[in-house]
Parts: structure tokens; sequence; C-alpha cells
């Protein structure tokens, strides 16, 4: 048998889109999965794959997925698992369809996170929530996992050494999203250029949200959120790829800058052995993290945490960084299925 025919097949759904379209680029060359399927809207159903999207990403898409024809995103695609990239306003009733028919659903989009048997995933944070899959009663078998928003995986990778270290009892946090965030073609140029946003619809609660899930505990069946106070203002600029977030925590223990560089690094080494990449890099220095200089780091996979210092109000500050199409999104839900391939949930 040639490794080509242990590859399990995988569908896109949403695959026209910008995080659609990052699965594809992730996907293409993936040791594990092979894309057999790629669906979206009706407006774009029947169609060459290349003649229903424009290709963003900066590889060259190969013929055998430009040719693909665009399907509806329905049953009877010819795959195993689905990752789903879908507008939420169709993502909630597409996703449990899917899943009823027996299809392992990757999701990146907010409907199913906050259910109670759905696992809301990081998977070097929470990789036993996946257990919650079990209590799913989908008829044909499926089921979906989640990752988070992608301004609160940035948030949560910056903040979990912490949390596990000295625990948090207040979190203010202020980010600065990126346009690829919106989708394609997302805000208009005329609103963004040289501009400052000072809201995104429904942003503000899933970060609030989502992190108490992704911190909290999961065992023998039982789920409790972690208890924290959040407090979350976001912001749209004009910067192509790359959420930036400032923080500002109280801790419940007391601790000392260098306690706290530590933790960072110790948390970094053991995700690393599981990953086999920096998940977490600590910048000393005040200037870092960038979008421009940082977003990149290790294909877009690394979360990146700098100018650590005194807070006046609560304890301590930081500015940390994260690619949002692949870190929060596509990157996310690759992991999540590469993850549940090895527990043997796929
Ligand atoms: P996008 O660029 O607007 O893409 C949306 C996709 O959904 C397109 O493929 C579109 O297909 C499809 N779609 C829209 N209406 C549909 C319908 N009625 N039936 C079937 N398919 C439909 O958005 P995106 O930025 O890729 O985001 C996709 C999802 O991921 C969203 O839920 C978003 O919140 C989430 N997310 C995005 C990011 C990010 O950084 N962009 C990060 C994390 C999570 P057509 O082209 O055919 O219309």
């Amino acid at each position: 048998m040639n490794l080509q025919n242990k590859k399990i097949k995988a569908g896109i759904l949403g695959a026209t889109g910008a995080v659609g379209q990052k699965l594809i680029s992730l996907l293409i060359n993936h040791p594990l999965f092979e894309i057999s399927a790629l669906a979206a809207s009706e407006k774009s159903a029947g169609k060459k794959y290349s003649d229903a999207c424009k290709w963003l990403e900066t590889i060259e898409l190969p013929d055998s997925i430009s040719d693909m024809q665009v399907q509806l995103c329905k049953p009877g695609l010819d795959c195993k698992i689905v990752f789903s990239g879908l507008d939420s306003s169709v993502a909630g009733t597409v996703e449990s369809e899917m899943a009823s028919a027996g299809y392992a659903v990757i999701s990146n989009s907010k409907n199913h996170r906050m259910d109670v048997s759905v696992p809301l995933v990081i998977p070097e944070i929470n990789s036993s929530h996946f257990d919650m899959i079990r209590s799913q009663t989908f008829p044909g078998g499926g089921f979906i996992v989640t990752n988070p928003n992608c301004a609160v995986v940035v948030i949560a990778l910056a903040l979990f050494p912490v949390y596990r270290n000295f625990g948090l009892k207040n979190i203010l946090v202020t980010t600065m999203q990126a346009i690829s965030g919106a989708g394609y073609p997302g805000v208009p140029s005329l609103d963004i250029l040289g501009n400052v946003i000072p809201h995104i619809s429904d942003e503000e609660p899933k970060i609030e949200t989502e992190l108490q899930k992704i911190f909290g505990s999961f065992s023998a069946g039982t789920f409790s959120p972690a208890k924290f106070n959040i407090s979350a203002m976001v912001n749209r600029v004009p910067v192509r790829d790359g959420h930036t977030v400032a923080v500002s925590f109280e801790t419940e223990t007391k601790t000392d800058k260098d306690s706290l560089i530590k933790a960072i690094k110790d948390f970094n080494l053991e995700a690393k052995a599981q990953s086999g990449f920096d998940v977490l890099k600590y910048f000393d220095s005040p200037f870092r993290p960038q979008p421009i200089l940082d977003v990149n780091a290790n294909s877009g996979m690394t979360v990146s945490v700098g100018n650590l210092r005194k807070c006046n109000v609560l304890d301590w500050k930081l500015t940390a960084l994260g690619h949002n199409t692949i870190r929060g999104a596509a990157g996310a839900a690759i992991i999540n299925a590469e993850y549940l391939l090895r527990k043997g949930f796929i």
C-alpha cells in the first residue's frame, strides 16, 4: 500500500473563504489528510474551484485542487472528516447535519463552541476536553469539535502558563485585530485604511466566555468552567494578518517577573515536546512582538509574548500576538484533527 492510500479523506466546508483557503494551503501536503471534497454556498457550488473563489494564498494551487468541482455543504461528500470554515449564519445547522450523517466535524465557527457536549480545544492546553465527544448523540455517530475564536487562541496561550502556576483573578484585555479576521472581502478599505474601528460584532462576549471554557476542568464526565473576571475591548486595525492583544492580569498567588517568565518557558518546552514546534515564544524586548516581525514565526503557529512588566492597577501586563487565520483558525483546526487521530476518535 502506498502512503497516499493511508491518508484520511478530508472535506472543507466554506472552502472558498479566507479560512477555507488557508485550510487548503495547509492540507495540500499534509502527511495524514488528503483533500477529497470542497464545498461552499449555492453561489459557488457546481463551479470549478479556481472559478469559484479569488485565491489569496501565496502558494500556487495544484491542478488537482483548482480543477475540483465545488459542492454544496451537505452529507454525501466523499470524506471521513470535514474542516469547517463556514460563515456563522449557516455553520450551526450545516455542522449538525454533517455530524448527524456520521462525519467528524472540526469547526472554526462560533456556533457550537459553547455547547455543553462540544469540546472547545487548544490541544496544548485542554486536550482532555476531547472526551466530551463521548456524550454527543448525533444519530450517524459523527461528532463536532471546535477551536476558539482567533483572538482567544492568542490570549489563552499567553495566559495559560500564568493560570496553571499562579491562578488568575482578574483580566483586562484590549485587542488589535487584523483585517483578515473579517474574512474576504471583509472590511471595506475606506473604513480601515489609516483607521481604528473600536468594535467587532459579537467579539467581546466570545473572548469573555471561551477562555473560561478552555481553562475549565473536565473529568469523569463533569465540566467546571474556570473562575476569574475578564473584560475585553476589541479593535479592528489596519494590519493584514495577526491579532495583537494587550493584557493586564491579577494573579491568585503573588509572583515575580522571573517566575512568570519561567512559567511561560516551561510551558513552551512541554508543549513543544508534543507538537514539535515552539508554541509560545517569549521576548525580553519591550518592542516585541510586532505583526510585521513575528506573525509568521514557525509558519504562523507560534504565539509570541513580550513586553512583560508590572501593572499599577492589576499585577502584571504583557503583549501577545498570533496569526489569526493560521494559529487562530486553520492551523488550530488541523492540530485538533491530528490529536483526534492520535487519540483514536477518528
Ligand atoms: P469568509 O471569507 O467570509 O468565508 C465564508 C465561507 O462560508 C465561504 O466559503 C462561503 O462560500 C461560505 N458560505 C457563506 N454562506 C454560505 C451558505 N449559505 N452555505 C454554504 N456556505 C456558505 O469567512 P472566513 O473569515 O473564512 O471565516 C469562516 C468562519 O471561520 C467564520 O465562522 C469565522 O467567524 C471563523 N473564523 C475566522 C477567522 C479569521 O481569522 N478569518 C478566524 C477564526 C474563525 P461562498 O464563497 O460560496 O459564499
